[in-house]
């Protein structure tokens, strides 16, 4: 079974929206096993309209298409089909009462009427969240399942009504797995289980650079969800043996909620003291659920004063060994740990840009120190290389990661 998505709209085109359906809808097809090899954007012209249809289903059994349902004359994609496939359009009586609803307190446009006509024959897909009917025409071994534009319309609309459909059509099911890691990247990654990637098949690995990090995609296919996932583990088993000091999580876990949640659950407490990173590392911390639970304090010591007098860095060491250095980032994290009284204290420093570097210490420069009570204060230094968020950002990624290795 193959499927081919099309994004009626001239607004598309013109880039004005972004296409979200599409990127939605091609996802949950491939977890459903159903291939899309093709995604078409086309404006709202009945004739271009028609030609891709004509070219899709030389190439495709199914197509999906979203937008083009409004009560406006440029609305025309349900129209269009009808006449690919030559039919009629008739009024339904549930999409017309479903309509009439959405006008309580106003009169409906004469024109809005248009959208409870669908074509004859076809599935109606009444849209629970707004005026437009979707429907799914089945012809002769092709099908097109015509969609609303709106994503709060067309979503629900293909969750409820479409799946159950087109599960019908397809004998595999897919099941995929995210390996989620850091402190290595894509390519060093890749090249250590390049063969296992090129002679996987089934499960297929795929590599993805992310923000900071990367994941490992594996897909298995199976005729059951059982099947499935009784391939996919045999490979992701493998993935852990290779990948250990890496993987900090899976599917939808987020670096930041590893690290947090990981000193919830052992009552470790925390308190940060930032200079280039400006609050962003507190920030991050604060976005995890219940992390007021260990995060107890957080200052934003930009000047040298406010090194000195908020977290006890040592005048002369200011003067000596500048801002930006391993003898003050390790007194920040220090610092900020004994006067929290929390079991660590984790600081930053450095050169964000894009002014303010020198030969010695350029714009990217950065210290990071991990103070755990007990314990050799930790000190990193970085040479990162982008714009002034890249690498804060990356400078806040970095604090996480060293951190996931030390509690
Ligand atoms: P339409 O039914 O084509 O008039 O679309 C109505 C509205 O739905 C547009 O103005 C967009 O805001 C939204 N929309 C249409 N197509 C898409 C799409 N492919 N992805 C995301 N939003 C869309
Ligand atoms: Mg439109």
């Amino acid at each position: 079974m193959k499927a081919e998505i099309f994004s009626v709209g001239t607004e598309i085109l013109l880039g004005e929206i972004l296409d979200t359906n599409a990127k939605y809808i091609a996802s949950e097809l491939a977890n459903m096993g159903i291939d899309v090899f093709y995604k078409t954007s086309i404006g709202d012209n009945e004739k271009r309209l028609l030609d891709a249809i004509d070219i899709a289903y030389k190439r495709a059994d199914i197509i999906i298409s979203t937008g083009g349902l409004g009560p406006t004359d440029d609305d025309l994609t349900k129209e269009t089909f009808a006449k690919y496939f030559n039919k009629k359009l008739v009024t339904h009586k549930e999409s017309l009462e479903n309509l009439k609803s959405y006008f309580v307190d106003e009169d409906m446009p004469l024109s809005n009427l248009k959208q409870a006509d669908l074509p004859e024959n076809a599935i109606v897909l009444v849209n629970e969240n707004g005026t437009a009917s979707g429907c799914i025409i089945e012809e002769k071994n092709k099908i097109a399942v015509i969609l609303p534009g709106p994503p709060k319309e067309c979503i629900p609309m293909f969750n409820k009504q479409v799946k159950p459909i087109l599960e019908k059509y397809t004998d595999k099911v897919l099941v995929s797995k995210n390996l989620n890691l850091c402190g290595i990247g894509e390519s060093n990654a890749s090249e250590i289980i390049r063969d296992l990637m090129l002679s996987s098949k089934n499960p297929t690995i795929a590599p993805y650079a992310g923000n900071n990090e990367m994941r490992f995609r594996i897909t298995a296919s199976g005729k059951t969800k059982e099947e499935a996932q009784n391939i996919l583990k045999p490979t992701v088993d493998k993935l852990y043996s290779i990948f250990n000091e890496y993987i900090y999580g899976e599917d939808d876990d987020t670096l930041q909620e590893v690290v947090v949640n990981k000193l919830i659950e052992n009552n470790i407490t925390i308190s940060t003291a930032e200079s280039c990173t400006g609050g962003l590392l507190a920030s991050s911390i604060v976005n995890v659920a219940s992390a007021s639970k260990v995060f107890l304090n957080g200052v934003i010591s930009y000047s040298n004063e406010s090194k000195v007098y908020e977290l006890n860095v040592c005048k002369e060491d200011l003067e000596k060994y500048g801002a930006v250095s391993e003898q003050v980032a390790i007194q920040m994290a220090e610092g900020i740990r004994k006067k929290s009284n929390t079991t660590i204290g984790i600081s930053t420093t450095g050169i964000a840009g894009p002014t303010g570097g020198t030969d010695k210490k350029p714009v990217g420069l950065v210290y990071i120190a991990i103070s755990i009570e007990g314990r050799d204060t930790f000190c990193k230094k970085l040479m990162l290389k982008g714009d002034r968020q890249k690498i804060r950002d990356k400078t806040v990624h970095i604090c996480f990661s060293n951190l996931l290795k030390l509690i």
